[in-house]
Order: structure tokens, then sequence, then C-alpha cells
């Protein structure tokens, strides 16, 4: 079990704020501070050149990523991190394409992540070989699969959905997909510290996601890949980066795929980032991720609860059943943006993605029943008095 009253006070959340948005961008880890300040101090400004070997800078990316690969139940060795998740995208569905050969559909949905499709479409125009995105409603994708067929080379799909926090059902997916041929890659941005995911139990080929979401990496924090070790030797890198060749230092004039999952490193690592996520994943080192499900779980619920009773004008937009959604709770609301401008004006940060949605994350870490009764507090006192309809609520900033 985890005591989640303990793991609070080890982010760094400013006084009167409610921090509804860790499915966006988590929080300080406070011990980050000190860990990047030592990279630094210690690594960066005294050992020079030398701090890749010294201070083992380059088996960070390995090192980090079998800890998140605790998170997402994969294999010791088969997970790494580096770049950002849609350089990951790109790099799991280049290789599943590739494996595939005579198949031309990706096969997605319209809830996916723009960027996920953005490289999709781009690879896809690189390749010039005819390959053909389809973007079915979230709810068909399974028909879909079997209706495609043996044409299907790649299912692609982010497991929780950004605006609805609505679930796929992984290893069914999987399945289906499998029973066509299709390789599959699961966008894990999501799910990776939401939930217990297992990438082995459902048999996933390869598996993405972000570290600066749910895991608290931090702005700019390194993405993550999975490839399933069954494949890890036979895909073929299309960012084939020094750093993932066989022998980085031999500095070969020819590309020869590194062992195992060291093929999907590309360059050089983000060191002092990478400092950062350290210190935010020696707290999910010590997460019971079942007790992590069930608290958050009870904050949704309540939240959820807190809302339809006192805010009529707001919809519920993510599934009403718990098993179907990821962490996260969205409303529909026509002035969500407004309201959620109010709300914020009022230190209850959540976030607002067009055209109607309201969405809050629920984050045990830091995160507790109290945070949840006030911020629904605040936001049903915005509700009833229109407070959310004032000039400055409704200008759009860049970023939402
Ligand atoms: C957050 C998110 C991204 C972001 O990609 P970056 O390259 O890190 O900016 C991509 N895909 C999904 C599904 C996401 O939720």
């Amino acid at each position: 079990m985890t005591d989640f009253s303990s793991t609070k006070p080890l982010f760094a959340l400013p006084e009167g704020v409610t921090y509804l948005d860790g499915n966006s961008l988590g929080p300080l880890p406070i011990a980050a501070k000190e860990r990047v300040t030592a990279c630094l101090r210690d690594e960066w400004g005294e050992m020079l050149i030398t701090g890749w070997n010294k201070a083992g800078w380059m088996d960070q990316p390995r090192a980090l990523g079998d800890r998140i690969g605790r998170l997402i139940g994969a294999a010791p060795g088969s997970t790494v991190v580096g770049d950002t998740l849609s350089i990951k995208v790109y790099q799991a569905l280049a290789s599943a394409l590739e494996l595939r050969p005579d198949r031309r559909v990706i096969l997605s949905d319209s809830g996916n992540f723009p960027t996920d499709l953005y490289m999709a479409d781009g690879l896809a125009r690189s390749l010039g070989q005819g390959h053909r995105i389809e973007t079915p409603p979230p709810e068909e994708v399974g028909d879909r699969i079997a209706a495609i067929g043996e044409d299907l080379a790649a299912l692609m799909l982010t497991e929780v959905d950004y605006r609805t926090g609505r679930r796929h059902d992984m290893a069914a997916l999987t399945k289906a997909a499998h029973k066509v041929g299709a390789l599959v890659i699961w966008d894990l941005a999501h799910s990776a510290g939401a939930f217990a995911v297992d990438v082995g139990g459902t048999d996933a080929d390869f598996a993405v996601g972000c570290t600066y979401k749910y895991l608290n990496g931090g702005p700019g924090a390194p993405a993550f890949i999975y490839v399933a070790p069954r494949l890890a030797d036979q895909v073929r890198p299309a960012l084939s980066g020094w750093l993932g060749h066989d022998a980085p230092f031999a500095f070969d004039p020819d590309y020869r795929p590194g062992p195992g999952i060291d093929r999907m490193r590309v360059g050089t690592p983000p060191v002092v980032q990478m400092a950062a996520l350290e210190a935010a994943l020696d707290i999910w080192d010590n997460v019971d991720m079942n007790a992590l499900r069930t608290q958050s779980v009870v904050l949704c619920e309540r939240f959820i609860k807190g809302v339809e009773a006192t805010c009529p004008d707001l919809a519920l937009a993510s599934p009403r059943d718990a098993a179907m959604r990821g962490s996260q709770v969205s409303f529909r609301f026509e002035h969500g943006y407004a309201a959620m401008q109010a709300l914020i004006a009022r230190g209850v940060i959540g976030d607002f993605r067009a055209p109607d949605i309201m969405r809050f994350g629920f984050t045990p870490l830091y995160i507790d029943e109290g945070d949840v009764d006030s911020a629904v507090e605040t936001l049903s006192d915005i509700m009833a008095t229109r407070k959310w309809d004032r000039p400055e609520y409704h200008t759009r900033a860049a970023v939402t």
C-alpha cells in the first residue's frame, strides 16, 4: 500500500493552488531541485566531458527506461528514454510499417492526439508507398480492424483520449489486430503514471509515452519507447542515429543497429533533464500502482458527484463508468474557456481543450479529497454567480 499523505509533501505546490493539471504537466518534485543542481555543479561543472563515463550519463536512458518499465509492465531492458513523444511515435510506426511491407493501412481513431496523426501522415508521405491512415470514431476501431483485415499494417492508438479520458480496451484491441497479422503501437501519454499498464501481458508490439505528464519529469523531459523483446532485434530504426549504432564510438561509416532496445536511441541524451526525471522516478519507485488506481477512481468519482450536484450547466464528457476512464474528468460547457480562466484566477488549475472541454486531472500523489472538495466549491461558485463572464476571461492565450 502507498500512503498518499506522505507523497504530497514531496512536491512543490504553490500556496493557494489546487493543481488539477498534472495530466498535462506534472508539478516539480522538490528533490529534483537538488538533483538538477548536483548534476550541474558536481557533474557537468566538475567532470566536464568525463561525466559521460564517470557520472553514467550514457547509461541513463536505459536505466530510466527500466524504471518506467515497471510502471507499464515492460520487462527490464525493453524500454529506453530520449527525444520527444512525437519522435517516438514516428520511430515506432516506421518500424512497424517496415515489418509489414505488403500492407498499406495505418488505423488510428478520430480522438487521437493530433501530433500522432501528423507524424503518421508525414511518415506516409516520406515513404511514398501509398500508405493510408484511417481514423474512425474510437468506438468503431474494433469493427474496423476486422473490416480492413490483411491490409492492416499497424494499429496506432492512444490508450486514454486526451480530451475525454475515455480508455480503450488495450488487451482486446491488441488481440484483434494480431489476429489479422497487424502490429500494434500504444501511446501511453495519459496512461503511464495514471494507472498500471501491462504492455507485456497484453502483448503490445510497441509502446511510447511522455514523462512530463503523470510522471512529473518536467517540461521538456524525454519520452520513452518500448519494443516487445520478441521484436527488438528485428526492427530497423528509421531514425538511425549514432547512439543507436552497435558501436557508436567506433565511428564506423556504415550504420549497424545496436542490440535490442538500444537501437531506438537516436542522438545525445538530455542529461540535465534526465536528472530531473530521475528525481521524479524516485517517488514512483515506491508507489503501489493498484493503490494509485483505487485512489484515482475515488477522487474522480467524488469530483463528478460534486460537480453534477452543483453545476447544472456542465455536462460530463468522460465515461461515467470508472473502468472506461483514465485519471482525468472532463466536462463540456459552451463557455468552458472563460470558466477555466476564472477557475485558474481563483487558484484551481485545470485546462481547456477546444471546442468546449474543461479538463481536470486527478493525481493521488499530491491531490486528496480536500482538494477535490475545494475545487468543486470554487467551480460551483463561479458557475452560480457567472463570474466567468468577464471580458478578460474570454481572451485566448497561446497555450490553453
Ligand atoms: C502529450 C501528448 C503528445 C506530446 O508529444 P510531444 O512530442 O511530447 O510534444 C503526443 N501524443 C499524445 C497522445 C499526447 O498526449
